[in-house]
């Protein structure tokens, strides 16, 4: 027989469910030798309380140069129908550049192009880029307000991890396209963003929770939504 929950455990687990919700994640489950209690999230939520609101930033109106979108442009011609790693010979059907506002202020790095990726000519869009864009709105922001990109711009094969090679070949074109864009923070989504970004080679743990600076910029390093879709918790 399930015990029935503190009142007080309850209201915080619902907020919590509320809370990965908004973030797109509607699986759970109990570890292992956790109590028997089932909690439930009322059928009316109560709007939260002003304190347990979670801070939302405003976007602002930017008064950054028009140029930007000729300049992403430019770095994009540059790549051209490239060939310059092993990549291009590997089943890749297009190159995905990145997508979203030239002017952002904030900037979602990922790893590499996947299947779906692949096919849309677009980062983000498969299973991950929704909890990704879920997130996002989390924020309060829209996904055409972010820019988004990722460490090399070919689907490896089978979705492998991107060597070092090709993120080394790769990744000046990123570099290109954050010093056209100049967010005000860039997260690092996952171990391959972040290890590329910091140059560093640091478990996520110890990476994620804080603030790096990047070239001046802001970066801090987060769980890749892929894995969070793996392991909610
Ligand atoms: N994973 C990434 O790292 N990037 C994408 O664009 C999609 C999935």
């Amino acid at each position: 027989m399930p015990k029935a929950l503190d009142p007080e455990i309850r209201r915080a687990v619902a907020d919590r469910i509320r809370y990965y919700n908004a973030l797109g994640i509607y699986d759970f489950y109990r570890r292992a030798g956790s109590a028997e209690v089932v909690p439930s999230v009322p059928e009316s939520d109560p709007e939260p309380a002003p304190s347990d609101k979670m801070t939302r930033p405003v976007p602002v109106e930017s008064k950054k140069p028009a140029d930007r979108v000729s300049a992403l442009r430019l770095i994009r011609e540059d790549i051209g129908d490239c060939t310059r790693c092993r990549l291009h010979k590997q089943g890749r059907k297009q190159i995905v550049f990145g997508v979203g506002n030239p002017n952002a202020d904030l900037m979602f790095i990922g790893e590499a192009p996947g299947a779906d990726e692949d096919e849309q000519g677009e980062p983000f869009v498969g299973r991950a880029g929704q909890l990704l864009t879920n997130m996002i709105k989390a924020m309060g922001l829209r996904r055409e307000d972010v820019y988004i990109a990722n460490i090399i711009k070919c689907r490896p094969p089978g979705n492998r991890t991107p060597e070092r090679d090709e993120c080394e070949t790769c990744s000046p074109f990123l570099m290109r396209q954050i010093a056209v864009v100049q967010p005000k923070a860039i997260v690092a989504l996952g171990a391959v963003a972040a290890k590329t970004l910091l140059a560093v080679n640091a478990p996520m743990s110890e990476l994620r929770g804080n603030w790096y600076d990047f070239r001046g910029t802001k970066l801090a390093v987060t769980y890749h939504p892929a894995f969070l879709l793996r392991d909610p918790r």
